[in-house]
């Protein structure tokens, strides 16, 4: 029964692509800035891996209100209450990402505020200098649907602003999730 087994192997590989690329390709980003951190939506193996990897409900709420319009989980000092569990597209930001361009070829793309410190920069297409989202995409799609398949999850995008402000709701959908033989249950306490 898949549960967080390959979502943990995904977000393993991932990062290790990330590290590879951030302060080698692009310059890392600023330790103060959270500007993309805005409103978005999760797989349901990505808010069962939020809830079951941040701790006690209480902690949620230690930093404050989060700044109006930005993400739930943004802390009002600007920090992310959720970082260790944090959502794959969170990991994606700071790091060149190639998109398919009108004419059908692919352009590398990264955040505007990031300086490239290899190779060519925005808008071209430099080997293998960048992540190729839509394969990263296509494989957390296809851990998401063993979990939703195997659990018996229903299969639709779940708001971070609806996971923040209630968490029970997803507790509750998320009651009969089996653990693998490495993890333990999804708990309140
Ligand atoms: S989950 Fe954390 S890193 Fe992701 S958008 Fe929200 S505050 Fe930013
Ligand atoms: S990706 Fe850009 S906006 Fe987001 S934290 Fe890094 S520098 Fe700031």
């Amino acid at each position: 029964m898949p549960s967080l087994g390959q979502y943990h192997d995904f977000l393993r590989d991932m990062d290790e692509s990330c590290a590879r690329l951030e302060g080698t390709v692009v310059e890392r980003c600023p330790s103060e800035c959270s500007d993309c951190c805005g409103p978005q939506t999760v797989h349901p193996v990505e808010a069962y891996a939020i809830l079951k990897g941040s701790g006690p409900l209480r902690l949620w709420r230690k930093g404050g209100d989060h700044p109006a319009e930005r993400c739930t989980f943004l802390s009002a000092a600007r920090t992310c209450r959720i970082y260790p569990v944090r959502p794959f597209l969170c990991r994606a930001r700071g790091v060149p990402v190639f998109a398919r361009s009108i004419g059908g070829g692919w352009v590398r793309d990264c955040c505007q505020k990031k300086r490239f410190l290899a190779g060519p920069g925005q808008g071209s297409a430099a080997g293998a200098l960048g992540l190729r989202l839509e394969q990263w995409k296509a494989r957390l799609n296809s851990v998401n649907e063993a979990f939703c398949e195997s659990n018996a999850i229903p299969n639709r995008p779940i708001r971070l602003s609806d996971l923040f402000r209630a968490p029970w709701v997803y507790f509750a959908l998320f009651e009969y999730v089996k653990p693998s033989s490495q993890e333990s249950g999804l708990s309140m306490a």
